[in-house]
C-alpha cells in the first residue's frame, strides 16, 4: 500500500482511499491442469452465463442428478426467483447416492480428526466412505422418520464438529426436512430463539462437545431453550463426551438407540426444486439476526459449481477439501458439506479449537491430513499471525495447492502473510465475496484464471452480476465506492427471511432501483472497482464514516492500521466530533513486544496519514486485548460505536456477541 491523498468528496459515495500495486499471477502448476486456465477462458465464460444464463445454468445442472427434469430453468418476478421449475431432486442423493451408485462408495468421504485433549495425546481420526456416510445417514433418516418427521418439518441441529452433524444434515435434506443448524457456541437463549421463529419439533443434539479440554454443556443448552421453546417434542442426543446429562423420558431419545437398529436402506425423497433445503441465521454483524431461507435445487447446483470451481476440485487427484467453519455457519453449509460432496473429493471435519492444545493445530493438521484446498477467514489468520510464524513453518506443508478466505475484508497485510507463510508463495489465495443471503460464492478469484490482489475479492463468479451502483442503479465509475450490487437473480439466492416478508424487502430490495423500475440486489457492502474491474469492499454500509464531508469505508482505515507492524487488528468506527461532524475512533490489538501508550498513538495517527492521508486520521485510539466479534469471528463495529460515544450500555441486540467481557473491558478503557 502506498500513499494516494484523498481525493475531494462528490456526492454520496464512499471515497476510495487506499491504492495497492501487488499484482500476483496464477501459478502455472496450478492453471496447467485448471478447469479454468487463464482469464480469457473466465472471460469468455462469465459473458456466456450473463448473456445465456438459463443455457448456462441447464448445462451445470445436468452434471448432477435430478428425478425429473426441469420445464423451465427461471421464472424471475423480482424479488422472488424459481430456479430449475418443475425439477425434482434430492441434495443427499446428489452428495451419496450418486457417487456409491457410480462405484465410488469405497473413496473417502468425510476426514474427521477430533479435539486432541491433551498436548502430546495422538488426535483421534476417523474417516467414512460414501458407502458408511450413506448408511448411517439413512439410518438416522429412518430414525427420524420413525418419530414421525415429514416433509417440511424444521429440524434443529445443535451439535459438535462431528461426522455426525453432517449426517444429520443429510437425514434432513433426504426426507426433505428443512434443518435449521445452530452453532454449537450459541447459549440457550439463542436456541430458544431459533426454534421457536422456526416452530421446530424435533432438535439433534450431543450430550456435550469437546473444546479446549473442556466439555461443552450442548444437552444441558437444549433443555433450558425447551423451558422456553415448548414446540419441541423429541430430542435427540449423541453420545459424544459422556458427560452427565438430565434426561426426559417422553422426549429425549439417545442417537445409538434409535438410530442404530434403523434400516440403511432409505431412499431419497423427490424434492421440489424449490422445496426449502434450510433456514439459517445470519452472524448478527449488522443488527439482529435474519433466518435466511433457501431452496434446493439452485442452492445445490450454485454450491456444487463454486466448489469445484473456486476451489478448482477434481475428483481422483488425491485433493483434500478443508474448510475451517463450523457447519454452524453458511460456509460449513456450502464448503463443507453440500458443495464438496457432489465433486467426489474428501471433506475434512475438525473438533475444537485452531490453538488447542497448540498454536500448531491447523498446520499439524494440514500436513498429516496432506490437504490441499485451504479455507479459512481472516480473524483466523489475524491470530496465526499473532501467535508467531514458528508454529507455521515447523510443518510440512507442501501439499497445500490453493488457499481460501472468506468472512470480512482480508487486510492486504494479513493477505501477504497468508501468501508468505502459508502459502510459500505458491499457492493462489481465493478471497471470496459472499453472504448467508447468496448461499455461494459471488465474487472470487478462480484459482487458475485470476491475477490476485491482496485485499481484492477480484471479479464476479458466473452467472453473477455485480455492479457498484447509487441508489438509482447507475453504475459507478472506476475507484469511486458505492453499493455492491447484484443486478441478476442467481440460481442459490435467498428465498426470504423465516417469517418476515417486510423485512425481506425491505433489507435488500428496496433501496437501489433504477429509473425504469428494476429493483437490484442491495447486498448491505459499500465497495468500488479498481480499472481492471476488480471488486474492493469498504465495508459495510451503515458503517462508513463521514469525516468532514468525506465518506470513508472502515475497512480501508483499518487496513491502513494493520499495515503497521505493531498492529494485529483494527475496527474503525465514527464518533461524535464537534467539529468534523464525525470523527474517527479506533480500536487496535497489538503484537506481542508492543507497548500501548501515547508514543504508539501518535506514530499510528503518522503511519494513517502517510499510507492514506491526514484525513483518516483516527481522533480516538484505544488498545486491548481484543475486539468484540461475532461468534463467527466478525468485528462487531455497531458496538464499538456505542463505546466511543462513551455510552454505558447498549440497547442493540447482542446475542451473537461471542465474549461479553471484552465489551465490558473496552468500556473501561482509557483513550492514548
Ligand atoms: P448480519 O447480516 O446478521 O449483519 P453478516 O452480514 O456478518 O451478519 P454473514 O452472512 O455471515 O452475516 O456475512 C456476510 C458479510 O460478510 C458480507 O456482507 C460482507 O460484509 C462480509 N464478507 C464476507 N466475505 C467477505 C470477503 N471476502 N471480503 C469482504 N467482506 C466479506
Ligand atoms: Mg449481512
Amino acid at each position: 500500500m502506498t500513499g494516494a491523498p484523498a481525493s475531494d468528496s462528490s456526492g454520496s459515495g464512499i471515497e476510495s482511499v487506499m491504492h495497492e500495486d501487488r499484482v500476483f499471477d496464477p501459478p502455472a502448476s496450478v492453471s496447467d491442469s485448471a478447469h479454468v486456465p487463464s482469464l480469457e477462458a473466465y472471460r469468455s465464460l462469465h459473458e456466456r452465463s450473463l448473456q445465456d444464463p438459463e443455457g448456462f445454468w441447464s448445462d451445470v445442472a445436468m452434471e448432477l442428478s435430478w428425478f425429473q427434469p426441469w420445464s423451465k430453468v427461471l421464472e424471475w418476478d423480482a424479488p422472488d426467483a424459481k430456479w430449475f421449475v418443475g425439477a425434482t431432486t434430492n441434495v443427499s442423493y446428489n452428495c451419496l447416492d450418486r457417487q456409491v451408485e457410480a462405484g465410488y462408495g469405497d473413496e473417502t468421504a468425510i476426514i474427521w480428526e477430533g479435539e486432541p485433549l491433551e498436548p502430546g495425546s495422538g488426535p483421534e481420526v476417523r474417516s467414512l466412505s460414501y458407502r458408511e456416510l450413506m448408511d448411517e445417514t439413512c439410518k438416522l433418516a429412518n430414525a427420524l422418520k420413525s418419530l414421525g418427521v415429514g416433509k417440511g418439518d424444521v429440524v434443529t441441529i445443535y451439535m459438535p464438529m462431528v461426522p455426525e452433524a453432517a449426517v444429520a444434515m443429510l437425514a434432513c435434506a433426504r426426507i426433505g426436512a428443512p434443518h435449521s443448524v445452530i452453532f454449537g457456541g450459541f447459549s440457550a437463549q439463542a436456541i430458544a430463539d431459533r426454534v421457536h421463529d422456526a416452530s421446530s419439533k424435533v432438535i439433534i443434539t450431543a450430550d456435550g462437545g469437546w473444546r479446549r479440554g473442556g466439555i461443552v454443556p450442548l444437552k444441558a443448552n437444549v433443555d433450558e431453550a425447551c423451558q422456553q421453546a415448548d414446540c419441541v417434542e423429541h430430542v435427540v442426543v449423541l453420545r459424544r463426551c459422556e458427560n452427565e446429562v438430565s434426561w426426559t423420558d417422553d422426549r429425549d431419545h439417545w442417537w445409538h438407540d434409535i438410530v442404530d437398529s434403523a434400516s440403511p436402506d432409505c431412499p431419497a425423497e423427490p424434492m421440489g426444486s424449490e422445496d426449502l433445503l434450510f433456514v439459517l441465521y445470519t452472524s448478527g454483524s449488522t443488527g439482529k439476526p435474519k433466518g435466511i431461507l433457501h431452496t434446493t435445487g439452485g442452492y445445490m447446483v450454485h454450491a456444487y459449481l463454486t466448489s469445484k470451481m473456486t476451489f478448482d476440485l477434481h475428483p481422483g487427484r488425491d485433493q483434500v477439501m478443508w474448510c475451517t467453519a463450523d457447519i454452524g455457519w453458511v460456509t460449513g453449509h456450502s464448503y463443507v458439506v453440500y458443495g464438496v460432496l457432489p465433486n467426489r473429493v474428501p471433506t475434512l471435519m475438525y473438533e475444537g479449537a485452531p490453538n488447542w492444545p497448540d498454536p500448531s493445530r491447523f498446520w499439524q493438521m494440514v500436513e498429516r491430513h496432506k490437504v490441499t484446498q485451504f479455507y479459512t477467514a481472516p480473524t483466523a489468520i489475524r491470530a496465526f499471525m499473532r501467535w508467531g510464524d514458528e508454529h507455521v513453518t515447523g510443518h510440512d506443508l507442501s501439499s497445500l495447492q490453493i488457499l481460501g478466505t472468506v468472512g470480512e475484508p482480508i487486510n492486504p497485510e494479513a493477505w501477504m502473510w497468508y501468501h508468505r507463510v502459508v502459502g510459500g508463495e505458491r499457492c493462489p489465495i481465493v478471497d471470496t465475496w459472499w453472504q448467508t443471503e447468496t448461499g455461494g460464492h459471488m465474487i472470487t478469484p478462480l484459482p487458475g484464471a485470476t491475477p490476485t490482489k491482496p485485499g481484492s475479492c477480484t471479479l464476479p463468479f458466473f452467472g453473477v452480476d455485480a455492479a457498484i451502483v447509487d441508489e438509482k442503479g447507475v453504475e459507478q465509475p472506476a475507484d469511486t465506492g458505492g453499493l455492491l450490487a447484484i443486478r441478476k437473480p442467481w440460481p442459490s439466492m435467498l428465498r426470504g427471511i423465516l417469517g418476515d416478508r417486510e423485512r425481506f424487502i425491505e433489507t435488500y430490495w428496496s433501496d437501489i432501483k433504477t429509473e425504469d423500475g428494476t429493483i437490484y440486489y442491495k447486498a448491505g457492502d459499500g465497495a468500488r472497482r479498481d480499472a481492471d474491474g476488480y471488486f474492493w469492499v469498504m465495508g459495510r454500509i451503515d458503517d462508513v464514516l463521514n469525516v468532514s464531508g468525506h465518506r470513508l469505508g472502515t475497512a480501508e482505515v483499518e487496513s491502513a492500521l494493520v499495515s503497521h507492524a505493531d498492529v494485529v487488528e483494527a475496527a474503525v468506527v465514527g464518533m461524535p466530533h464537534e467539529i468534523k461532524g464525525e470523527g474517527i475512533a479506533a480500536f487496535i490489538t497489538l503484537g506481542p513486544g508492543a507497548s500501548p501508550g501515547q508514543d504508539l498513538a501518535g506514530l499510528l495517527r503518522e503511519h494513517v496519514a502517510k499510507e492514506i492521508g491526514a484525513i483518516a486520521k483516527p481522533d480516538q485510539i484505544r488498545f486491548a486485548d481484543a475486539l468484540p466479534k461475532t461468534r463467527s469471528g466478525k468485528i462487531m463495529r455497531r458496538l464499538l460505536r456505542d463505546v466511543a460515544a462513551g455510552k454505558e450500555k447498549t440497547e442493540q441486540d447482542v446475542t451473537t456477541l461471542e465474549d461479553f467481557a471484552v465489551l465490558a473491558k473496552l468500556r473501561e478503557s482509557e483513550e492514548a
